[in-house]
């Protein structure tokens, strides 16, 4: 049988790069242009993926699972050329009748007409990057949308007919930033969408953030605060009805991504675009993150990597086990091995982790210290005489702005 990651890939991420303005703290592969080019964009994409096709690389399943279309802002190319990827991709293998194809989108961008060209060209999923319902930290953070806008967004795809909705917010802010953790929680839950996506705010290099920070413009929250959001966000939305599926989503039962979830299991996944990454027959690999250096290498040879390696197997194994730890189910007994095992039993004496049905799964505690885990089990892999006490502190960069790597704001819209 076929290892999971040299099946043909089922999973598509195509990276949309354009934003009509970069937030604070927005380090991802954006290229801010408040008009882009539609046309070229898909006829960039397409070319990568000619380039694959021809070479054999990456070959796509007769039929896709999901298609996830990120940003940088979708909704800001004309919705044409979002519903056009499918004749690039080929119709024949979005075909499936429960493919989950999924767009991100900023309630700004989102009008009626985007909505209704979506919808009819097959998109089934929007995630919204709404971030905060609080005026004074929307423009904090440089968004473009009004509160308001963001339930408009979501009642106009529910008119489109698209009901499997996300939106994403953000914890966390400085402490300068007036905003009520609280109140934003509720009106996530007042929109009624049946999965909510929560991100801590991290400080990247180079982001008007990173230099706020540094200057004492913007006091980053105590580990109190931080810990007291996320936890206050996972208990309101447990009694919402909301599963905490993995480390930074919630979902009504049903309405989990799946495109996400594939990722989590190891499944192989293709992804095209500047800065996209892609995981097949043992590889990973992945694009230049500008741009024009994507474009123009893709236009001069097909190609525009910046990189690729092949995981060792203790690596693949590591990787494995802190993907599957990011998620509810957690691992069966049996995966976890003699060397993660006293780690694993360690967390769930101190309230980490837990055990139920011969599967050990984190905690929101045990989430919140994800980078820990990772430390500690590579150490006991390294050597599996090491006892660690589990207490390290979350990583630090160098300049001394914390590093929450465990849930970190993602490059949604
Ligand atoms: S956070 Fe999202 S909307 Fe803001 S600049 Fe980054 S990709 Fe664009």
């Amino acid at each position: 049988m076929a290892s999971p990651s040299s099946r043909r890939i089922t999973n598509v991420y195509v990276h949309a790069p354009f934003c009509a303005r970069r937030c604070c703290y927005c380090d991802f592969a954006v290229e801010v242009d408040r008009s882009p080019a539609g046309s070229r964009w898909l006829a960039v994409i397409g070319a990568e993926l000619d380039t694959l096709r021809a070479s054999g690389e990456a070959p796509l399943a007769p039929s896709l699972d999901t298609l996830y279309v990120g940003g940088g802002t979708p909704s800001l190319l004309e919705p044409r050329f979002i519903a056009g990827l499918a004749e690039v991709i080929e119709p024949r293998r979005l075909a499936n009748p429960v493919l989950e194809w999924t767009v991100e989108a900023n309630p700004e961008s989102f009008s009626q007409g985007v909505a209704g060209v979506w919808a009819a060209g097959g998109v089934n999923r929007i995630s919204f990057g709404v971030q905060s319902f609080d005026p004074d930290a929307l423009r904090w953070m440089g968004r473009l949308h009004s509160a308001a806008d963001a339930g408009v967004a979501v009642e106009r795809a529910r008119a489109a007919g698209v009901a499997n909705l996300s939106v994403d917010l953000i914890f966390g802010l400085p402490d300068n930033v007036p905003r009520s953790w609280e109140e934003d929680v509720t009106r996530a839950l007042d929109l009624e969408v049946p999965h909510i996506s929560m991100y801590g705010l991290t400080v990247e290099k180079g982001t008007p953030l990173h230099r706020a920070v540094g200057q004492g413009r913007a006091p980053m929250p105590a580990d109190e605060r931080y810990r007291e959001e996320y936890l206050y966000a996972a208990e309101t939305l447990a009694r919402a009805g909301y599963r905490h599926y993995e480390v930074s989503n919630f979902a009504l039962p049903g309405f989990a991504s799946r495109h996400n979830r594939a990722c989590w299991e190891g499944a192989p996944y293709l992804g095209l675009g500047n800065g996209a990454h892609s995981y097949h027959g043992g590889r990973r690999w992945w694009n230049e993150r500008d741009w024009a250096v994507y474009t123009e290498g893709i236009m001069r040879s097909g190609r525009a990597r910046a990189g690729d390696e092949a995981p060792s197997a203790e690596q693949s194994r590591l990787e494995a086990l802190w993907l599957a730890l990011r998620t509810a189910d957690g691992l069966q007994e049996e995966q976890l091995g003699a060397v993660a095992r006293p780690v694993l039993r360690r967390w769930e004496a101190a309230g980490r982790a837990l055990r139920s049905a011969g599967r050990t799964h984190l905690t929101p505690r045990g989430w919140l210290l994800l980078d820990e885990l990772t430390v500690e089990l590579e150490s006991a892999l390294e050597d599996p005489d090491t006892r660690s006490c589990g207490s390290r502190s979350s990583p630090v960069s160098p300049d001394g702005c914390a590093v929450r790597a465990p849930l970190p704001v993602h490059g949604g819209a």
